[in-house]
This record gives structure tokens, sequence and C-alpha cells, in this order.
């Protein structure tokens, strides 16, 4: 059985999407069977992964609305082990529409049932913010990956996050646990970022993960050639650092 780990922050561009793709394919890298679920309208995950619009028939709204089951909905990405499910811009209509569905927060769990035997890692890329479409992705996961940018603010909310965890837990999904959390666009040059670091070590513990994700222009670059940072530049500090992060995830769930 997939383990399934939803990435979430409900600050936008904190590094979501872009762990979600380069931890998604450092996964596949080493092995692992990955599936990618775009839960962002924005699409990105989908784009950075290579995904045109012209080629996607059904996506993940298909899915959480009119019963599309999620594995026709599946897409191979030019990696090998490295699957996605897309989204797109109708995905935006999804959290009204579903608001008045039966057991509207568990419509991905059993989709993502459904496929659980055929992956080794699950990743759902949850879009910024706390809505229905979170709450299903939550509903759906064994765990939570939060990336956290070494900005000023940083922790900023962050209890609103947990709260929301501790609801999903309360009545959907009792086993819900943090996976970890992320340092992402670390600029090491400067005090303040590793200020940020050691601030939110002391909040979160043990659950901060020793890789941190440094700031790095091949990074930002690689979605615009649709590909995953290991395909685009592996020689780059963004590529081994995920590499590293993907490491690290296997070895806690050994
Ligand atoms: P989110 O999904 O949380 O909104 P993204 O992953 O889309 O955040 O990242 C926001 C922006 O920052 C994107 O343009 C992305 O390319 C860029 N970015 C993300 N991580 C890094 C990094 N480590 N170094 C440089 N740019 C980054
Ligand atoms: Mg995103």
């Amino acid at each position: 059985m997939g383990k399934v780990i939803s990435l979430a922050n409900q600050k936008g561009g904190v590094g979501k999407t872009t762990t979600s793709v380069n931890l998604g394919a450092s996964l596949a890298e080493l092995g692992q069977k990955v599936l990618l679920i775009d839960a962002d309208a924005q699409g990105n995950a989908t784009s950075g992964t290579g995904i045109r619009k012209a080629e996607i028939e059904q996506d993940i709204y298909d899915v959480l609305v009119n019963d599309v089951p999620l594995k026709e909905t599946i897409k191979t990405t030019e990696r090998e082990n490295f699957d996605i499910v897309p989204a797109t811009i109708q995905l935006s209509g999804a959290e009204i529409e579903l608001t008045s569905q039966m057991a509207r927060e568990k419509r991905l769990y059993n989709a993502v049932n459904s496929v659980r035997d055929e992956y080794d890692y699950i990743l759902i890329d949850c879009p910024p913010s706390l809505g229905l479409l979170t709450i299903n992705a939550f509903t759906a996961s064994d765990s939570i990956l939060i990336p956290v940018q070494a900005e000023y603010y940083a922790l900023e909310g962050l209890s609103q996050l947990m709260n929301t965890i501790k609801l999903v837990q309360k009545y959907f999904n009792r086993n819900l646990a943090i996976e970890g959390v992320l340092m992402t666009m670390l600029d090491a040059r400067t005090n303040l970022g590793n200020q940020v670091v050691a601030e939110v070590q002391n909040y979160f513990k043990d659950k901060v993960y020793q890789t941190v994700i440094p700031r790095n222009v091949r990074l930002s670059e690689a979605p615009s050639h649709g590909k995953p940072i290991i395909d685009y530049d592996p020689k780059s500090k963004g590529a081994q650092t995920y590499l590293a992060l993907a490491k690290e995830v296997l070895a806690a769930n050994e």
C-alpha cells in the first residue's frame, strides 16, 4: 500500500509545488513508483511536469465532482515511475460544487484508495487555502509535509494550519500525522534565513528535516521547461538537495 502525503501550507509561494514535483521525481529516481495529484486550480504541478493543457481530457475536477475514476485521469510524465493526475482552471469551481455533495470531505480519499496498491508514494499538491480541497487532501492522506519559506513571518498562519489538521483528525482521519517540515528558499548568505530556520526548529523540534532547500535559480527555471530539476539540471544545488530530501523521507518511512 502506497503512502499518501499532502504538501500543504495555506500561504502561497512557499514551495509546495516545487517540492511536490521535485520530491516526487527524486523518489522516482530512487526507484519508488510515484503518483503526484495536482489539487491546485493553478495547475503549476501539471505544467511543471511537462503536461500540456491540450492533452488533458479529464482532470482532478472530474474525479471530485463528476465521479470519473481517478485511474482514467492519470498521465505518465517523461520520467519513469512518475505519473500525475492533472489539474486545470476548472478546479476553481470545485469547492462550491462539492458543498452540496454527499460525503464531500471523502471524495478524494475514495479516489486515492482505488490506486493505492499501484504506487509506493502518492503526493498531493494542495492549493494555498484551508478550504474543502485541502480538507479532501488531508482526509485522503497518511501525513502532511509542510514547506516553510525561510523568510520573515515564516511561522505566521501555521497555527491555523495546525488547527485544520486537528479538526480533520477529529472528524475524518484519526491517523493523520505530520510527515515533516521543510525549510525552503534559504538564502544562506544572510543571517535572517538561518535565524528563521532556528525559530522553526524551536517550534517543530525534530519534525524539521535536516535537508534545507536553498534559493536556487535553476529550481525556478525548471518549470518553464516542463521538467523536474533532476532532469533539467541534475548537477545543480537544487537537484542535489531535493534528492537528499527524498532519501530522508525514505529513511523515515523504512
Ligand atoms: P507554492 O506552490 O507554495 O505556491 P511554488 O513552489 O510555486 O510555491 O514556489 C513559488 C515560486 O518560487 C515559484 O516561482 C518557484 O519557481 C519559486 N521557487 C520555489 N522554490 C525555490 C527555490 N528553492 N529557489 C528559487 N526559487 C524557488
Ligand atoms: Mg503551488
